[in-house]
């Protein structure tokens, strides 16, 4: 049997926990694992694209066990009412390849995602940007995760946001506001970085877009772009990607997908865990400092081996029945088709 977590079953667990601390939780599991990144297996993701979207499997192991996720990107969804991201994935035991826990992951993206961000706001801003408020520039499904993440880690409190969508800025305030939290929706971009010290972009858009431009920022930051995380769809302007201190989690997989598709290959940015783990200095003179996030399976593999050891032995996994078991592991025929149905006791 395979332990198993539904949708359903996590939202009733998320409801139990205070969020803000699992997601410090979640965060301080990334960077201890960031620290033994070498340990892992990296291949960039698979990627199927086509006219509507793309489908990826994210698959790492660390030769104790293995993770992957199935995941898509398909930004024309929400206009038919579906969500742009939705995934899925699976633990396994590397020495017997059985699979061992299974979850819903369309959540646990975001999850994960907010907490990887945090962490890159952690290791590469300046004090200076975490006494400001925070622009998020794309208020859909990702954004109140970031927000409640930066607030966890940082005690950040006050949101500038804007997105092309005034419900979702609406749909923001309002399950913000909930939590005590301040969201000024702002007519532009522009605006909602003047005053702020860290910015999220997390918008989606099946084309090389730009929702930031480099005039539109005149200080320091620090900004975790998360939404160009595709060929041909970025979110950033060249410019200003070319004037930053550019971070990535893996850079054959961000060459790729991230915003530095638009600089030269041979540009020069730094793998974040090399940060992490003090093999290079956090940086200091720089003005702007891009996490250019792509999203990569050590961060899948660590949200799904983080929830299952809260998980398990909890009423909100049940097992199932995935795994064909014959008593005599030969006779998979006997199994199917014999009297007992060979099933192991
Ligand atoms: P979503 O569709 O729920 O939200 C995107 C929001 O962006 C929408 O509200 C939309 O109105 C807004 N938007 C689009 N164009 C805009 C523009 N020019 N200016 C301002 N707002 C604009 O999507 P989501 O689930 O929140 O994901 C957002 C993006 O982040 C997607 O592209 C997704 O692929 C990406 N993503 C990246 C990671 C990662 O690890 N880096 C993880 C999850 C999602």
């Amino acid at each position: 049997m395979v332990a198993f977590c539904s949708v359903e079953n996590l939202r009733q667990y998320l409801n139990t926990v205070d969020l803000g601390e699992l997601l410090v939780g979640l965060s301080t599991s990334l960077e201890e694992t960031f620290k033994r990144w070498e340990e892992f297996q990296l291949i960039p993701r698979v990627a199927s694209h086509s006219t509507y979207g793309v489908i990826e499997l994210m698959p790492t192991q660390d030769n104790q066990r293995y993770a992957f996720k199935y995941v898509n990107g398909h930004p024309i969804n929400t206009k038919v009412g579906r969500q742009t991201v939705v995934a899925f994935g699976v633990i396994a035991d590397v020495e017997t390849g059985y699979p061992i826990f299974m979850s819903e992951m369309t959540v646990l993206t975001a999850l994960r995602t907010a907490a990887t961000a945090a962490l890159a706001t952690k290791w590469l801003s300046k004090p200076q940007h975490l006494d400001r408020p925070l622009a998020l520039i794309g208020a859909g499904a990702q954004a109140e995760f970031q927000a409640i993440a930066h607030k966890a880690l940082f005690g950040i409190t006050d949101f500038r946001v804007h997105d092309t969508d005034p419900d979702a800025v609406k749909k923001l305030q309002r399950n913000l506001s909930a939590l005590g939290l301040n969201v000024s929706g702002l007519d532009s971009s522009a605006e909602a970085v003047r005053d702020a010290g860290v910015i999220t972009t997390c918008t989606a858009d099946k084309r090389n877009a730009v929702v930031l431009h480099d005039d539109d920022l005149v200080a320091s930051h620090h900004i975790n772009a998360l939404g160009g995380d595709c060929p041909g769809k970025t979110e950033l302007d060249a410019a200003l990607v070319n004037r930053s201190d550019v971070y990535v989690e893996f850079e054959a997989q961000t060459r790729i997908e991230g915003e530095i598709q638009q600089l030269p290959t041979d540009s020069d940015v730094t793998e974040l865990w090399r940060v992490i783990s003090g093999e290079m200095q956090s940086p200091s003179g720089s003005e702007i400092t891009l996490f250019d996030s792509v999203g990569f399976a050590i961060e899948d593999f660590v949200v799904l081996n983080f929830m299952y050891e809260r998980l398990a032995q909890t009423s909100f996994v049940s097992d199932i029945d995935l795994l064909a078991e014959p008593a005599d592991p030969k006779d998979l025929f006997g199994f199917v088709y014999g009297s007992s149905g060979g099933a192991r006791g």
